[in-house]
């Protein structure tokens, strides 16, 4: 594996590992060889300037971009290596392990548990019949999204940030300890960005599931805010993974995205903002 330019410190144990991942969607590559660990049970923030690659990184690791190179791990402790190859795994093996929230979600005409209950859609044979554990699963996860009360309400109905914490507690039906999130607070107004990061942040908490919960985002000031861990695309590559303060201290935010970024000293956080 290739060094990144920034690694960070910490040494815990990785839920996925990406070594040499290339995928080009024609001539020009958009992953170049590109190396990332994403810790286990922490928020990851997936940053870079648009068109880095951040959403292609995110469906090609789903598989629904086949890449050409290299090779994606993933922690599974029922693998004598502790982890299991991507590639070995079909659809639906892949979605028992990962659960994945596209940018893009048109809203469908149907109700909050109803929507919840399609995350349990790898664990049903044919013909689909839910079982007492996929609803007592779906139910679990409206609560853990903290949106218990919204069970019977139809999606077109809802605010924005209302959607999202349905589709997120859709994605933790799926009952993985992968998330992967495109843009999950675009188009919310603050209140419900901060909403859904405090949410998303709790999920990796042990008595929520400690969940690795890896998010693209385009919000650099939040991504130091919130994230444990810090991913900085660059060209296709990864040019640094490390926590907000190493990150913040390297430079190499205001390197790639071309700004100037300043931290005020607020024991015991730091607060970040843009020039
Ligand atoms: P980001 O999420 O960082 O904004 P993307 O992963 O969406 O970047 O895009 C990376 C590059 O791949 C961009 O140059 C974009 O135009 C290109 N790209 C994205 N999706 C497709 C596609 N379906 N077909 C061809 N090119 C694409």
């Amino acid at each position: 594996m290739s060094d990144p330019a920034v690694r960070g410190k910490s040494q815990m144990k990785s839920a996925m590992i990406l070594e040499g991942v290339a995928f080009a969607y024609d001539a020009e590559p958009v992953l170049k060889g590109l190396d990332l660990e994403i810790p286990e049970a922490a928020l990851i923030a997936v940053v870079g300037p648009n068109g880095s690659g951040k959403s292609t990184l995110l469906k090609t690791i789903i598989g629904i971009n086949r890449m050409s190179a290299g090779r994606i791990l993933v922690s599974d402790a029922s693998s004598k290596t502790g982890y299991t190859d991507l590639s070995s795994l079909n659809q639906r093996q892949t979605a028992q392990m990962i659960a994945y929230l596209p940018q893009q979600r048109n809203v469908p005409d149907i109700t909050a548990s109803r929507l919840v209950l399609h995350g349990r859609f790898p664990y049903l044979s044919y013909p689909r019949r839910y079982t007492k554990e996929d609803l007592a699963l779906a139910e679990k996860a409206l609560k853990a999204a903290g949106a218990e009360d919204l069970a019977p309400v139809n999606l077109e109905r809802m605010s924005g940030g209302q959607r999202q914490k349905i589709y997120i507690a859709m994605a933790l039906a799926q009952d993985t300890g992968l998330m992967l999130l495109d843009e999950p607070t675009t188009y919310l107004d603050i209140y419900q960005q901060i909403e859904i990061m405090k949410l998303l942040k709790s999920l990796t908490l042990p008595e929520n599931g400690a969940k690795t919960v890896c998010v693209v985002m385009h919000d650099i000031v939040q991504a130091l805010k919130f994230a444990d861990c810090i991913a900085v695309l660059d060209e296709g590559r990864v040019s640094a993974c490390a926590s907000p303060e190493e990150i913040y201290e390297s430079g190499v935010l205001d390197k790639v995205f071309g700004v100037k970024i300043r931290r005020i000293d607020a024991p015991p956080k730091h607060q970040y903002y843009v020039e």
